[in-house]
Formats: C-alpha cells, sequence, structure tokens
C-alpha cells in the first residue's frame, strides 16, 4: 500500500489527533499513523486513567468524611479488580470514540508505527506513505534511573497496569507524576512514601505552594522522605522490596516501587536521520516558534518537543498549526504564556503564570504580592482541618496580576476562569472589583488584602 497526503501526523495521541482532524476540517487530506491505542498517553497512560484514580482516592474521602455530617457509614473496602476495570472499560470506550471522530472528519488511521525514508515519505510495515506536510507528534515514555535493580520497579505506565493494590509502596521522584501517584495511592489506602532527591517534591512551583505541600503530604498519609538518592533496589529474602539511599538510608518492606523520575522522547526509532531532522539530547525535537523543525514541511509538537507537555498545549498548537498551514491563518501560533495547570494531589494545586521568584528576577520591586490561608468550609465540622492557600503575584503601579497559585479543595475546578483573567491581563483591582460568592474559597481571590 502506497498513499500520498497534505498532511501526515506522525502520533495519534493528544497533538497529533488535533493536527490531523483540524487539517482535515480546512478540507486536507489527513492521515494518522499509530501504533498502539488511539488517544496517546493521556487516554491511555496519563490524564484519564489518573483523574479516575484520583477521583477514586478524593470519594473515599468523602466518605471517611461523612460520620463529620451524622452521617453512619460503614467502607468495606475497595475492591481494585472493579475500579481498574470499570477504568479500562471507560478507556475503551474513549479509543472507540476516537476512531469514530476520526472516520466521521475524514482522516485516514494508518496503524502500525511510522519510519522516515527521506524528508518526504515514511514507511510503515513496509508500506510507504508521502506527505507534502508532516507532524511529528509521538510524545514521550517513561525513564527508570540508572541504578542497580531498577527493573525491580515499575514506572507509570506499569502503575496503570497494577493488578491488586500495593499494601506498602514508594513513589519516587518529585514532579506532577510522583505527587499524583503518591497521592492516589495514599488516598486509596496503600502505606506510601514519596522518595525525592532533594528539599523538597515541585522545586519549580511557587513557594507557597511548596510550603503547602508539604504540610498536606503528611496529613494525607504520605510519608515524605527527602534528600533521598536512591543508589539502588533490591529484593530482601521475604521478596519484599528494599531501596537504599547513596548515604546509606533505606526505605524498605516495600511490594512496589514506582520510578516518576522523568520522561524520554520518542524519537530514537522514527529514522529522523534519514529526513534530516535533528534532535536535542534529550531526543527531543527543537521547532521554531511556528513548531517548524529545521527541515521545510516537517513540523514537530507536543511532548516530544519539550515544551509544556500538557495535553491542552498538544492540542491547541495541533489545531494551530493546521489552522496556519490548511484554514490561510497565516500568523496562528501557540502562545505558551500563561498556560494553566493543575497537579492532581491531595489537595488540588492550581497554577498560572509567574512564581513569586519568577516575577521579582524579571520586574524586582515592582512585584507585589497578596496571599491568604484559611480552613475551607468543607472542613468545618471536622477535625481535620487542611489549609487552602492562595497567592496573586502581580507588577506595577497598576498591579497587573501575573501569577495565581491555589493549593486546596477545589483548585482544580477553581483556576480556569482565573487563568482567563490573567491571559487577558486583569489587574488586583478587577479582581477586588468583581463581587464574591459565597460561601466558596473561590471568593477569597477576589477578597484578598
Ligand atoms: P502522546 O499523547 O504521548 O502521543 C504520542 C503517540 O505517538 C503515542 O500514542 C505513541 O504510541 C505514538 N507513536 C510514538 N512513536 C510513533 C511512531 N514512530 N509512529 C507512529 N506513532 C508513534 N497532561 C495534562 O494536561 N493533564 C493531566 O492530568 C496529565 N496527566 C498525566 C499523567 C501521567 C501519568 C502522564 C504520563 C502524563 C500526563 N499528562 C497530563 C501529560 C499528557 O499525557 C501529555 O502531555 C500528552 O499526552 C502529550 O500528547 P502528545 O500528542 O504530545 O503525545
Ligand atoms: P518531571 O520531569 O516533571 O519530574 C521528574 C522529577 O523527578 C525531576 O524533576 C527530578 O526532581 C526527579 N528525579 C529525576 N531523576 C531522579 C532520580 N534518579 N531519583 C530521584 N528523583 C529524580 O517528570 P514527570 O514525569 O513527573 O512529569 C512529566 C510531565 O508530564 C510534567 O512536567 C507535566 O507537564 C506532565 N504531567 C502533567 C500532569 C498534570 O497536568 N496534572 C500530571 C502528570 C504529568 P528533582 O530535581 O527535584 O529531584
Amino acid at each position: 500500500m502506497t498513499g500520498h497526503f497534505d498532511c501526515i501526523a506522525i502520533g495519534g495521541g493528544s497533538g497529533g489527533l488535533a493536527a490531523a482532524r483540524r487539517a482535515a476540517s480546512h478540507g486536507a487530506r489527513a492521515a494518522v499513523i499509530e501504533g498502539a491505542a488511539l488517544g496517546g498517553t493521556c487516554v491511555n497512560v496519563g490524564c484519564v486513567p489518573k483523574k479516575v484514580m484520583w477521583n477514586a482516592a478524593h470519594t473515599l474521602d468523602a466518605v471517611h468524611r461523612a460520620p463529620d455530617y451524622g452521617m453512619a457509614v460503614r467502607y468495606h473496602g475497595l475492591d481494585w479488580a472493579t475500579l481498574t476495570q470499570r477504568r479500562a472499560a471507560y478507556i475503551q470506550r474513549l479509543n472507540g470514540i476516537y476512531a469514530r471522530n476520526l472516520d466521521n472528519d475524514g482522516v485516514t488511521h494508518i496503524r502500525g508505527y511510522a519510519r522516515f525514508v527521506d524528508a518526504n515519505a515514511v514507511e510503515v510495515d513496509g508500506n510507504r506513505y508521502t506527505a507534502d506536510h508532516f507532524v511529528i507528534a509521538t510524545g514521550g515514555r517513561p525513564i527508570l534511573p540508572d541504578v542497580p535493580g531498577a527493573e525491580l520497579g515499575i514506572d507509570s505506565d506499569g502503575f496503570f497496569a497494577l493488578r491488586e493494590q500495593p499494601r506498602r509502596a514508594a513513589v519516587v521522584g518529585a514532579g506532577y507524576i510522583a505527587v499524583e501517584l503518591a497521592g492516589v495511592l495514599a488516598g486509596l489506602g496503600t502505606e506510601t512514601s514519596l522518595v525525592v532527591r532533594r528539599h523538597a517534591p515541585l522545586r519549580d512551583f511557587d513557594a507557597v505552594i511548596q510550603e503547602g505541600l508539604q504540610e498536606a503530604l503528611p496529613q494525607h498519609g504520605v510519608d515524605l522522605v527527602t534528600h533521598f538518592t536512591p543508589a539502588r533496589l533490591e529484593r530482601a529474602g521475604d521478596g519484599s522490596l528494599t531501596l537504599t539511599a547513596e548515604d546509606g538510608r533505606v526505605v524498605d518492606g516495600l511490594d512496589t516501587v514506582v520510578w516518576a523520575v522523568g520522561r524520554r522522547a520518542n524519537t530514537a526509532s522514527l529514522g529522523l536521520e534519514a529526513a534530516g531532522v535533528t534532535t536535542d539530547g534529550a531526543d527531543q525535537v527543537p521547532v521554531d516558534e511556528w513548531q517548524q523543525t529545521n527541515v521545510p514541511g516537517i513540523y514537530s509538537l507536543g511532548d516530544v518537543t519539550g515544551r509544556v507537555p500538557l495535553t491542552p498545549v498538544a492540542i491547541a498548537t495541533g489545531r494551530r498549526l493546521s489552522d496556519r498551514l490548511f484554514g490561510g491563518q497565516k500568523d496562528r501560533r501557540m502562545d505558551f504564556d500563561n498556560v494553566p495547570t493543575v497537579v492532581f494531589s491531595h489537595p488540588p494545586i492550581g497554577t498560572v503564570g509567574m512564581t513569586e521568584d519568577e516575577a521579582r528576577q524579571q520586574y524586582g520591586d515592582a512585584v507585589t504580592c497578596f496571599s491568604t490561608t484559611f480552613v475551607a468550609m468543607d472542613y468545618a465540622l471536622s477535625d481535620h482541618k487542611p489549609r487552602t492557600r492562595m497567592k496573586l503575584v502581580t507588577v506595577g503601579d497598576e498591579q497587573r496580576v501575573v501569577g495565581c497559585h491555589i493549593m486546596g479543595i477545589g483548585a482544580d475546578e477553581m483556576l480556569q476562569g482565573f487563568a482567563v483573567a490573567v491571559k487577558m491581563g486583569a489587574t488586583k483591582r478587577d479582581f477586588d472589583e468583581t463581587v464574591a460568592i459565597h460561601p466558596t474559597s473561590a471568593e477569597e481571590m477576589v477578597t484578598m488584602t
């Protein structure tokens, strides 16, 4: 089989699907090449199964809090198999919806893995396909650390393949994935340690979030182990796992170790050298502001470029690229500033724009911050009093809001609207002039002094 297309997206994840479908909507002959399940990381081993697990932990938290409201509830335990089977069925439904969407949009789905043969053609299982425009959207995959015994642990893909709930787990890493998976495990009743190399997880986040997280993790049942650089992982005589640090400390008695120490771009077997496309030291594909690689007609977007690796970013970038290439919108491109993001921790974290440190580095004394800490009304009748934290980072006499950081129950749903305000260049006065909604946590965002 052969074929020629206006646009071929390599990778049927968030970015590739978005680029191809938008290209087709502009009348282009478009194809997506995907060897695994449609939807990519997000749908199959990322956002979607993660959010199901987070929702499960959130639901269990509500069950535990029910007696505060005089409800006698007996919890009979979690049936891990039922939860994960229902999650798998949901994902399968999504895979079907993605396939139907391609059909409905007239996008050809080429099953298999692509390899460039030159700058104008790829090969998939011996078949050759050419295109005027290629979009490399091959995403990334989890990595294991280079320590003896690492293979005794699992990565985030392995987490979603677990058939039984771990009894005692260590999650190693300090990014989104480590924080989220540790929170989910602890929330569902697994004895969980979060093991970080330095003083804290999420070190790139605003100080208010880092402090909040360090307070919240133990409250949520996560044992935070800091300054622990893993040196080896071993199986003990009783079958349990022992994680040993460079300084000799151990975390032991584990049945599961989840490595969440970063991801690597999927370019190694793409044959990029045949097309002349260059990669950086991390296998990522560098692109300019128009998603153009160093080879004309070959573009790249999403996680494989290493730029703001989030699903909505990959989708928006893909759509904008196709609007530009096939929709006559010659200035359309992705704006990577002020991308809002949520870490699904317990409680969740929502953040958009600059941290206070970043703002001070750029604007010095022109920065003014407003913050508040309080116990959300959700816990009014509880003995447990987790604190919600909020911070607005503003710049200049007009106090333009350049950063917004929230950690607390509801932060995940709260942030989107505030992100619109930040993107529009709202000032603190705009926030103050907005009438509060009572009684909510969000009202504190417009009443901070
Ligand atoms: P991917 O979705 O990874 O898709 C790439 C696709 O390319 C894959 O399907 C792969 O099989 C295919 N492919 C690779 N090589 C080839 C080849 N040679 N030929 C054909 N196909 C190929 N983001 C959020 O915004 N919110 C979240 O809550 C969130 N949670 C996450 C949780 C986890 C555990 C993980 C791992 C990620 C999470 N992310 C989240 C990030 C999000 O999943 C990614 O940013 C997003 O999937 C990137 O989309 P993409 O299209 O760039 O790549
Ligand atoms: P990250 O690269 O963000 O985090 C991995 C961290 O692990 C590093 O920053 C490092 O932190 C630590 N680390 C690295 N090597 C080691 C090691 N050998 N031993 C111990 N710790 C180590 O990757 P993630 O995989 O967590 O996430 C990737 C991206 O996926 C995120 O940036 C995010 O964009 C996306 N994502 C988004 C989610 C969401 O939107 N909710 C959820 C999940 C992922 P340090 O230097 O501090 O030690």
